[in-house]
């Protein structure tokens, strides 16, 4: 198919890309999105999960990537759409995240936050001091959070507030007291097992920025949420919203080189700043290569015939499980991978969608369990048996019922998503520093060419579904033509 003449093109049709391309349409732009892959969404699909030893017409769907979009709370973006409006249906687990430990014990993060400080016992009061004013300011510790990272975000008169429980947060879990600051290994390593989703060494300043912001999220109204019928369903409602205003999207079509970019006043580019840098022409291309590739990711989508048997049966109340063990092995797992070495006991995030969403289960009662294990930039390990031997040693019984394994390497992640090159699922290397100035240390991180802007997780905020890259980018863009921004709300 072969692209029609517009205002603005959009490459990639991930959260980020949709977001954008949603904005320009409502504005009154002609906007076209090219995708690489025959299915739009990106990071936020859902497709079926057909395995060897899955029985045909099981129906098994399975969320690609992402499967718990958290950041949609806190996201200017998605408040102003409005998914709910949209027949969206987020479903609130009653624990948001939880940490299991040897010996049948876990950190339980519940949606409530006394709950969770109770379960905590004589770390019950650190809790609350830590995570209750992040919790409170949780508004103003995303707009921080999900800032363009180059003004200072003014969400109302709790803003000061919000900055100190996040400076608070930040010293705690970053610095050399955190230590003293918990009593029991179940606290300590609950929250760093948040701190854990950034795929860099911990203890770090990027590392506990995050566990600050996702956790306070963690104790909001909607918690850490599942989608009823897969994460997909966020995609869907982006793509009718931007048929709905004049936009198209092209599948099956990736852009190789600067002459496949169709002319257009705005280009926009959703992909990753190494991908990107392809696209452009010197001293542009240079600029972008200039952000460091990060370490990778390897896909484990199991099929169970049953639920997965934790010891401590209140992680299965867990929308997401943080599979590693104690504070010891997060480090050490995080340090051999940012070393660029295979942790034996890797650090796994996992999701059992079915608990909160009895329709995801197959014809035959099979179940799809979604997880990854964190690896080096690059690897082509299948780390099945270690990612099993991680969760038989928290759920013995685990590998009874297996029925399937789909793996996908680090170094395959890109044939479904050429924004994760080597396995890269951040946009680019994390570390403050990286956090603050990606893609660039330049003033406007979006406008990367001329008539060019990058609207990626390569760009501030960074990793997440929440589409503010793409928000912020497409202000920049209407700015550029002298168009207001218009209303998102359906
Ligand atoms: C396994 C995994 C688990 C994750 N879990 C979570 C989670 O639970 N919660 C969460 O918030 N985030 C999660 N993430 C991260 C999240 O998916 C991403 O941060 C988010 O999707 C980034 O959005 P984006 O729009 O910047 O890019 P993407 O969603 O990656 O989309 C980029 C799009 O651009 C297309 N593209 C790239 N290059 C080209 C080209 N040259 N030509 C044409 N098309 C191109 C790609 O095909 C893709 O569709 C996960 C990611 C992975 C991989």
């Amino acid at each position: 198919m072969t692209p029609r003449p517009v205002d603005a093109v959009v490459v990639g049709s991930g959260p980020n890309g949709l977001a954008a391309a949603v904005t320009l349409a409502r504005a009154g732009l002609r906007v076209t999105v090219l995708e690489g892959q025959p299915t739009p969404g990106g990071g936020v699909r859902t497709l079926p999960l057909e395995g060897p030893r899955v029985p045909a017409g099981e129906g098994l769907v399975q969320d690609v990537c992402a499967a718990v979009p958290a950041a949609v709370s806190g996201s200017a973006f998605f408040e102003e759409f409005d998914l709910a409006a949209r027949g969206v249906e987020l479903l609130v687990p009653e624990v948001s995240y939880a940490q299991p430990l040897d010996g049948g014990r876990a950190g339980i993060a519940w949606r409530d936050l006394d709950r969770t400080a109770e379960g905590l016992g004589v770390d019950a009061g650190a809790w609350r001091r830590l995570v209750g004013p992040l919790v409170r300011h949780r508004q103003e510790v995303a707009s921080i959070a999900l800032s363009d990272k180059r003004s200072v975000p003014w969400s109302g008169a709790g803003t000061p507030a919000g900055a100190a429980a996040f400076l608070q947060a930040l010293a705690v879990l970053a610095g050399p007291g955190g230590e003293r600051w918990w009593r029991t290994e179940e606290a300590r390593a609950l929250i760093t097992g948040v701190a854990a989703h950034t795929i860099t060494r911990i203890p770090s300043p990027a590392a506990a920025g995050t566990a600050a912001y996702l956790g306070a999220l963690a104790h909001g109204p909607t918690g850490w949420p599942l989608v009823r019928g897969g994460i997909g369903r966020i995609t869907d409602a982006l793509l009718a919203d931007l048929r709905a205003h004049g936009g198209e999207v092209v599948p099956d079509h990736p852009v190789r080189s600067g002459p496949d970019l169709p002319a257009a006043r705005a280009t926009l580019l959703d992909t990753h700043a190494r991908v990107a840098a392809d696209l452009l022409a010197e001293p542009y291309r240079s600029r972008l290569r200039s952000l460091p590739v990060g370490a990778g990711v390897c896909k484990l989508d199991y099929v169970l015939s049953g639920p997965v048997p934790w010891s401590r049966p209140e992680v299965a109340l867990a929308g997401t499980v943080h599979v590693c063990g104690d504070v010891g092995d997060m480090r050490r797992a995080e340090a051999e991978v940012a070393a660029g070495r295979h942790a034996e006991r890797p650090m796994m995030l996992l999701s059992d969608p079915v608990p909160l969403d009895p329709g995801r289960l197959g014809r035959t009662g099979l179940r799809p369990v979604w997880a990854y294990a964190h690896v080096p930039r690059g690897s082509s390990r299948d780390v099945r048996a270690q990612a099993d031997a991680q969760l038989e040693r928290f759920a013995p019984g685990f590998r009874d019922l297996v029925v399937d394994c789909v793996v996908t390497p680090a170094s395959r992640m890109a044939e479904h998503n050429a924004a994760y090159p080597d396995g890269d699922i951040s946009g680019g290397a994390i570390s403050l520093w990286h956090m603050i100035s990606r893609p660039t240390a330049r003033m406007d991180p979006y406008a990367v060419a001329p008539g060019v802007w990058l609207c990626s997780a390569s760009t501030p905020p960074g990793p997440g579904v929440h589409g503010m890259s793409g928000l912020h980018a497409a202000r920049r863009v209407l700015r550029a033509l002298g168009r207001p921004v218009p209303s998102l709300a359906p």
